[in-house]
């Protein structure tokens, strides 16, 4: 059980496209030791532990406190007082031993060669997986208590009805459980189940070996994931056409093999989803985050509804490159030349500040302190770890942000992301009580991508310079293109090999091939050529083995969009709503969170909106070029 709640810039976005950050192209600099850093931009650890010595003495206490849980086993359920005390000290431990991890998670993020942190990592796994298997019986216990009895032990303890929604939530998943021998069943099955997404993930980061290529040097190199995305991007045709074939043919290699694994993924999904009484795989699915089925429908007719603009952005790449037809190794080519903008630490800190003003002061106040306040590690120095996120816990004195600044533009945009991670973080735990100071998958990256549209906006506000609007242009384009779009259509996919499973037909490499060529036409439109290997590209995507989740991507974004679209226009109320939001944390279910702050996700409306944001980007383009 990981209780280590960290927000990764697009973590999972990168695992789909495999974007490879590390590589840009054979730069090779010696890093700096981090005690030549000027300490102030270097983050404040000892405002968690003022030493070692300090995080060493508070470790003790975790085992002691763990042991308090035995005596609570089959107890829950007599008085209101035990269930509060329960959850009490679930709180307690949790806060303890995520302060603990985040310090020695934090240092070993430092630096890496540090041994002595990583003994502290090994520590808290530990110390985690203990906590698991003491509170193992806790929600199943639960869950055994008569609904009638826990909603009384709430009414008559002032103290339990902040738990009001958390046990509402809880609840909910008994309307789905069966009689104790079906899940007894259920519950064994769930060994053999798991098979599909191991075999894909053995097949995929252990088994599959790819080909030797010429890169763009004239060198042979062996292709890897990592490579193969760098090699999407070069400006040269003839080695994206190579390392897409040299991929495209391992893959292909294997079709049936992985045709007929995701077959049994898609059977075990439409067989939970009828053993536990749903009407569908996706109704199934939504479920788990009380999302109702027209969030998705919604989604994908929106979709379907604007995929005019899609093809005109196929053909502005057809007529920038100079091609004839765009094949699916020229949809991530650069349109643009490389362009030069740096811009230093500080400057990149002001321009953020300035971009988030229409949030209000108390908005921007809470980033001049993140800057002051030892919130921030900025620079890269030897041994560090690279990417950036925000981190951040109830209890902890502030969030902390890892970056790897180098003065380019695109590091300010890092630098605005993960501050709207952090002030998420800081809202709802400055204003929530530690339950509900968390957020969801779901509703994770809105905030975030809230905060580069805003900076995107005030930069295209403020710069007349041509191939700097361009570039900014193009990223956001970009961004939805690949966030939305693209989500959108792999998605559909995985919504329609689960129809062909549950009407019972045949589901196989050359059914799934003939959906994911259809699909790949009615997105890209008249100026795209499918290659006939073109048609498998569904067996290399491991989020098919993650049960519908690509689509949430897309509605992230669709939120924050549409969010920022309002307050970008200066409306106060939405602003308001919006501030609200941040400060809810998980208090309330997403779709209700997301209606306060101003978008209905029940409706096509956030979608479209986004989709007309592309419009008018691709427009001004279009113009411009
Ligand atoms: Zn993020």
């Amino acid at each position: 059980m990981e209780k280590v709640f960290e927000k990764m810039k697009f973590g999972m976005l990168m695992v789909i496209l495999s974007l490879a950050f590390s590589l840009s192209a054979g730069e090779v600099k010696i890093a700096v030791e981090r005690n030549e850093i000027d300490a102030k931009y270097q983050w404040r650890m000892d405002h968690v532990y003022a030493s070692d010595a300090e995080w060493e003495k508070d470790f003790e206490r975790i085992n002691p406190l763990l042991d308090k849980f035995d005596s609570m086993k089959g107890t829950l359920g007599d008085s209101p007082q035990n269930l509060l005390n329960y959850l009490k000290l679930d709180e307690e431990v949790t806060i303890l031993a995520v302060k603990l991890s985040v310090y020695a998670n934090r240092k070993g993020d430092e630096d890496s060669r540090i041994a002595k942190y990583q003994g502290y990592r090994d520590k808290m796994s530990g110390a985690f997986s203990a906590f698991g298997q003491k509170t193992a019986w806790a929600e199943p216990e639960i869950l055994q208590i008569p609904e009638e009895k826990i909603w009384q032990f709430v009414n008559d303890t002032p103290e339990l009805q902040i738990y009001r929604h958390y046990f509402a939530n809880l609840l909910r998943s008994k309307a789905h459980v069966l009689s104790e021998k079906e899940e007894r069943i259920l519950a064994l099955a769930g060994e053999v189940t798991g098979g599909p997404s191991n075999v894909f993930r053995m097949f995929n980061e252990a088994d599959i070996k790819f080909p030797n290529i010429t890169d763009e040097n004239g060198e042979t190199i062996e292709l890897t994931k990592g490579r193969y995305s760098a090699l999407m991007k070069s400006s040269n045709r003839e080695v994206r056409k190579a390392a897409w074939q040299a991929n495209y043919e391992t893959y292909e290699n294997w079709k049936n093999t992985l045709a007929a694994n995701l077959a049994v993924e898609v059977k075990t999904n439409v067989f939970y989803a009828r053993a536990k009484n749903y009407n569908s795989a996706l109704e199934a699915a939504l479920d788990q985050d009380n999302l109702p089925v027209e969030v998705y429908t919604n989604l994908v007719d929106a979709v379907n509804d604007n995929l005019e603009p899609l093809h005109r952005y196929i053909t502005f790449r057809k007529n920038v490159l100079k091609l004839d037809k765009v094949h699916l190794y020229d949809i991530y080519a650069p349109l643009l030349p490389e362009v030069k903008w740096e811009i230093p630490y500080q400057e990149a800190q002001k321009t953020v500040l300035a971009a988030v003003k229409p949030l209000g002061k108390e908005y921007v106040r809470g980033i001049e302190t993140a800057y002051a306040n030892g919130w921030i590690d900025v620079y890269e120095n030897a041994g560090k770890r690279s990417g950036a996120y925000s981190s951040s816990f109830y209890g902890l004195p502030h969030p902390y942000i890892l970056l790897n600044y180098q003065d380019q533009v695109g590091n300010m945009f890092t630098l605005a992301h993960e501050l709207g991670h952090s002030m998420h973080s800081w809202y709802a735990q400055e204003n929530q009580p530690y339950i509900y100071s968390d957020y969801s998958n779901f509703l994770a990256e809105v905030a975030s991508t809230f905060n580069e549209e805003l900076l995107s906006d005030y930069l295209l506000k403020n710069i007349k310079d041509k191939q700097r609007r361009l570039y900014l242009l193009n990223e956001q384009i970009e961004n939805i293109f690949i966030t939305v779009y693209t989500q959108v259509l792999f998605s559909e996919f995985e919504q329609k090999i689960h129809e062909v499973a549950e009407a019972g037909k045949p589901l196989n490499a050359e059914v799934m091939n003939g959906i994911f060529a259809d699909l790949q036409k009615k997105y890209y439109g008249p100026d795209f050529e499918l290659d006939p290997m073109g048609e498998s590209r569904w067996n290399r995507i491991p989020h098919y083995y993650r049960n519908f989740y690509v689509f949430k991507y897309a509605t992230g974004m669709a939120a924050s969009t549409a969010l920022a679209q309002k307050i970008k226009a200066g409306d106060k109320k939405a602003r308001d709503a919006y501030l609200k939001f941040l400060s809810s944390g998980n208090s309330d279910y997403d779709i209700n969170l997301l209606k306060q702050a101003g978008v209905d996700m029940t409706t096509p409306e956030p979608v479209t909106a986004t989709l007309n944001r592309f419009n008018e980007l691709l427009a001004e383009m279009e113009k411009l070029m």
